[in-house]
């Protein structure tokens, strides 16, 4: 079984570097693995606004930077 739920990472407007718990992972892999086998670390460009990444362990990512002037909800 695996999890096909894209997750989506949210990035302020002057944000290059990100660090996030993979949810897949907590579910899969943290029991196995330890802990860190959750952690996607990763970079989004200040050019990008949208991306997708995947985690060391193949999981879906989006990338989404939310505009400036205005709190993300
Ligand atoms: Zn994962
Ligand atoms: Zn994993």
């Amino acid at each position: 079984m695996t999890t096909d739920v894209k997750q989506t990472v949210w990035l302020g407007p002057g944000v290059v570097r990100f660090t996030v718990l993979c949810e897949a992972c907590l579910a899969e892999c943290s029991p196995k693995e330890g802990r860190y086998a959750t952690v996607l670390e990763g970079e989004l460009p200040l050019s990008r606004v949208r991306e997708a990444a995947t985690c060391p362990h193949g999981h879906a990512f989006e990338l989404v930077r939310t505009s400036a002037g205005r709190r993300a909800a």
